[in-house]
């Protein structure tokens, strides 16, 4: 019997797991031996001094422990090499040597382009999205993706009862890379007042201004929700300037961060205090919801029944609320338009 692969790339997300174990019922169902490659792409370069060290044997009684836990269990890294032709014909050819007649990439935009190169190789991929950002247009969500906004609501929820308690507004950052959705559906699950997202330009001063004006009306514990990718999409502003006057230890080209904008907005807003949180990792190591775990599954089933079909380069999403599979190349040329009503709604534009 040929054997089926399944690797984890790119950033981890919670559901990876679970996609593993529901690959392999599907392996198993099928009677076929399932492999797993460990961190990525790397475990193709054939770098190992043993099999073990890039390769796992996934039966049943490995897995099925694995399903619920956070994290990857085959681990996952980038791998810069894989970019390389030369490269990937050697993966493919190992590939081949190992008579894999499929492997399961799980992953984001990256992994999926990675997964077309071999399918062109002749190595039959299927994509699964994993990647807490949302940022695959082609799909209504991404594993881990619910997980992660679930973690950052009762982040937030947690940080307005305090905000309330010392009427404090409070700046929040969430992950999501490029892409403003973590940022915009914490913002509108917790009622939070102003929410800055990387699709849109913005200022350090509309925002403070925003700011002032929530306290000039009495709201002196508002939350701004801030997005990772924002500091590359913020206009110019000189924080060292700024706060050096006010004896801040700042240094001169230092970044803007979720810290130096509470101080920033502090000082313009006259508040005796901004504080600052950045919800950072544990969006990305939690414990998947149901939702993830169930997308995680049918996503899981979905692949290893399109490898039995015979077919591949093809990646699988959800789409009005149902899963369904699409060709790689389509899927990531997509374009979803960002959604300004709900950023217009939480703003009060
Ligand atoms: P995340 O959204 O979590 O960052 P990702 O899959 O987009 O996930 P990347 O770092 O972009 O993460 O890509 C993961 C890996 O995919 C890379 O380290 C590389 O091995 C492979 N990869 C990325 N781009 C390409 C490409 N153009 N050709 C071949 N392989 C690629």
């Amino acid at each position: 019997m040929p054997n089926i692969a399944v690797l984890t790339s790119g950033g981890d997300s919670p559901g990876m797991n679970a996609a593993v174990v529901s690959v392999a019922r599907g392996a198993a169902r099928l009677k076929m031996p399932l492999i797993g490659i460990k961190r990525g792409f790397n475990g193709l370069l054939g770098k190992g001094k043993t099999w073990e060290d890039d390769y796992i044997r996934l039966d049943l009684d490995t897995v099925l422990d694995i399903a619920d836990l956070p994290g990857t269990y085959l681990r996952t890294a980038r791998c810069t090499e894989f970019l390389e032709p030369a490269v990937r014909e050697r993966a493919a050819a190992l590939l081949k040597e190992m008579d894999v007649a499929g492997l399961v990439v799980i992953g984001g935009n990256g992994s999926f382009t990675g997964a077309m190169r071999l399918c062109e190789l002749g190595i039959p991929c299927i994509g699964i999205p994993g990647t807490i950002d949302n940022d695959l247009a082609y799909t209504e969500m991404t594993l881990g993706f619910d997980t992660a906004i679930n973690v950052c609501t009762d982040a937030v929820r947690a940080i307005r009862a305090t905000s309330r308690s010392h009427d404090r507004p409070h700046v929040v950052e969430v992950m999501g890379r490029n892409c403003g959705d973590i940022a915009l559906m914490t913002a509108a699950s917790t009622g939070s007042e102003i929410v800055v997202v990387p699709e849109v330009k913005w200022t350090v001063d509309g925002i403070a201004r925003e700011l002032n004006r929530l306290i000039e009306s009495g709201n002196t514990r508002a939350t701004v929700v801030i997005a990772e990718g924002c500091w590359e999409s913020m206009k110019p502003f000189d924080v060292y300037q700024f706060l050096k006057p006010y004896g801040k230890q700042v240094f001169e080209g230092e970044p803007m961060s979720a810290n130096r904008f509470a101080s920033v907005l502090k000082r313009k807003c006259g508040m005796v205090e901004v504080r600052s949180t950045v919800v950072g990792y544990t969006q990305r190591g939690a414990q998947p919801t149901s939702r993830d775990s169930t997308f995680a599954f049918e996503a899981g089933q979905m692949a290893m029944e399109l490898l039995h079909r015979n077919i591949s380069n093809e990646v699988i999403g959800i789409r009005n609320g149902k899963i369904f599979h699409m060709p790689i190349d389509k899927a990531l040329k997509a374009h979803r338009p960002f959604n300004k009503t709900l950023y217009n709604q939480i703003n009060g534009l």
